[in-house]
Order: C-alpha cells, then sequence, then structure tokens
C-alpha cells in the first residue's frame, strides 16, 4: 500500500491552513485513486487540510475479495512494485488479509492484522510490497505517512516491525496505540515529532478519548459512523477536529471503527509530490533523477516486481 500524491490531492507546495487553536468539527470528502489494481480512499492530503500534525498521508484500502483471478503475477490484487521514499516514515496498518513488505535495507516481512510496519524513509528508501502468495480472503488496510522532521529527514533509513500492540481500555470502547501514547498506552514504535496514531472500537452509543490539547486530531472511519457534536464522519471522509480539547466526545449509533491520527501541528511548510516528502521543488527534482538513473542513493530490492518509473518531472 503506498502513494503516489498527485496534484488533484492537493498542489505539491500549497501551504496548509493554521490549524484551528479551537475545538472544531470539519468533515471533508476523500478522493478516489488507483493503487496497483485496487481502488482507495484518499482522506490526506485533501486541498483544505494537508497535514494533522506530521501525518500527511492516508489511504484506505478495500476491503477488497483477494482471489485466484487476482493472484499476484495474473495483474490483479496489491502488487506494488520497487518505489523510493524519502523523507517520511510509512505506516502500514491491515485490518484484514496479509502482506509482505521487503525493502532496500533487506527486510522482508509479512504483516498481519493488528501489527504494525514502520518504515522510516530519511534520505532515501526503497520498498515493494506484496500480496501474500497463500492468502485468499477480504484485504482491507490503511497506508499513512508521516512527514519527519528538518533534524531526521536526510538521515538513515529504517524499518521496524511491531508483532503485537498495546491496548487501551475507553468507557464503552478500546484503543489499539500503533504511534504515541493514548489513555494508559504507549506504543514503542518510533516517532520524530509528538504524534498519536490509534484504532478506535467505538461500542453502540459512544465513548469519550482522552486526547492531548496541544495536538489537532483527525478521524478516519473504516466502518460505521461517529459523530462529534453535530457533525457525522463516515467511510471515504476525514474528520478533522482541531486542537485545543482534552476530551473527544464521539457518539455513533451502531458503533464503527476508526482511526484516530493527532500531533503537534507540523511546524515547517513542506512540499509533497510522487512518492517524496521534502521542502523544495528543486530536492523532488533531484530525488527524481536519481531513482531514475537507477543512483546508489536508492538502492535494490529483492523482489520479481517491477520498479514503478517516476512520472514527468514537477
Ligand atoms: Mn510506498
Amino acid at each position: 500500500m503506498s502513494g503516489p500524491v498527485t496534484s488533484v490531492d492537493a498542489p505539491p507546495d500549497q501551504r496548509a491552513p493554521d490549524p484551528p487553536m479551537t475545538p472544531c468539527a470539519e468533515v471533508l470528502d476523500d478522493r478516489e485513486a488507483k493503487v496497483g489494481n485496487i481502488t482507495v480512499r484518499r482522506a490526506l492530503p485533501r486541498r483544505g487540510r494537508r497535514t494533522v500534525g506530521a501525518w500527511c498521508f492516508a489511504d484506505h484500502m478495500g476491503p477488497e475479495q483477494v482471489d485466484e483471478a487476482k493472484s499476484p503475477g495474473q495483474g490483479g490484487g496489491l502488487d506494488i512494485g520497487p518505489h523510493p521514499h524519502m523523507g517520511l516514515h510509512t505506516v502500514t496498518w491491515l485490518v484484514d488479509g496479509a502482506l509482505l513488505h521487503r525493502d532496500s535495507l533487506g527486510s522482508e516481512q509479512l504483516i498481519r492484522p493488528g501489527q504494525l510496519n514502520l518504515m522510516t524513509a530519511g534520505h532515501g528508501v526503497v520498498h515493494a510490497e506484496e500480496m501474500s502468495r497463500t492468502y485468499r480472503g477480504s484485504l482491507q488496510g490503511v497506508q499513512l505517512w508521516v512527514a519527519q522532521p528538518e533534524s531526521t529527514r536526510d538521515g538513515a533509513a529504517a524499518f521496524e516491525h511491531h508483532a503485537s500492540l498495546p491496548v487501551a481500555d475507553l468507557d464503552n470502547g478500546s484503543a489499539v496505540v500503533l504511534v504515541g501514547s493514548l489513555a494508559d498506552a504507549t506504543s514503542l514504535a518510533r516517532h520524530d515529532t509528538e504524534l498519536v496514531g490509534a484504532q478506535l472500537t467505538v461500542r453502540r452509543g459512544g465513548t469519550v478519548v482522552p486526547v492531548r490539547r496541544d495536538f489537532e486530531h483527525a478521524l478516519v472511519v473504516i466502518d460505521g459512523e461517529v459523530a462529534v457534536g453535530e457533525s457525522v464522519v463516515r467511510p471515504g471522509q476525514l474528520g478533522y477536529v482541531g486542537m485545543g480539547r482534552d476530551e473527544l466526545p464521539l457518539s455513533s449509533l451502531d458503533g464503527a471503527r476508526l482511526l484516530l491520527l493527532g500531533g503537534v501541528p507540523f511546524p515547517e511548510p513542506i512540499v509533497m509530490w510522487w512518492n517524496f516528502v521534502g521542502r523544495t521543488k528543486e530536492e523532488m527534482a533531484q530525488a527524481r533523477t536519481q531513482w531514475s538513473t537507477e543512483d546508489e542513493r536508492f538502492g535494490p530490492v529483492d523482489t520479481a516486481l517491477a520498479r514503478i518509473p517516476a512520472p514527468p518531472a514537477l
């Protein structure tokens, strides 16, 4: 599961609106995009909202049935050939199914629901994602990107897999913490800025989520629907709720599963183009050239899948 970002999602270097310092509830529609042969719903970036904390990309993929006709090598399913990243972390979260991650660090890791893959691109990394060769059934997940701050964005690449994650009990709900802390649960996953990412399960009626006042937050609903005040957020939408809350009351008639994304507003304007996060168009052009010329900045991945060519320069 992977980008890329196009200018349809948001102009590459548009300045994000300043985050509201007070609680709000704005609901932004997503956009359908193609990743591999699977349709995804892109909640971030949107023209009206480019970052939430350092979270800068969110694709909800599936649910889609994986069967023989969509098996690897037959032009279906989710086979994403080698492609480069820089200046960001990729956070891969599955709701159903299985995916195999391979990267230019030599990592080879199968991921299943409830587990976390977190790859740090830094100065440059390449990865490929393949459907498990034996998995058949429903495939559903979320691919997230986190922008790296100036202090680490040119640093070394890294990969970590978390086979289990901490769970916080909420009143009438629970939260699996992917990154950062929520209630009394803290994930061991790396984060370079103050950040939280959690999958919330909200039971019928609703719950109240403790959140940090200095974080802005957004909701990406996986299934069901939740309401923040009068604003209802459904799958395929981004529910942005601003800053300045100690708790976030979520009501839900029939229960819901959703991702909560939050963090300290990202202090630096970013440029996003294709699979890269940087600060200038010149950096993008240089990275594009280096990928296209197979420069050693972006190393090889051990996979049978073909490299994905870069689109025309920005
Ligand atoms: Mn990727």
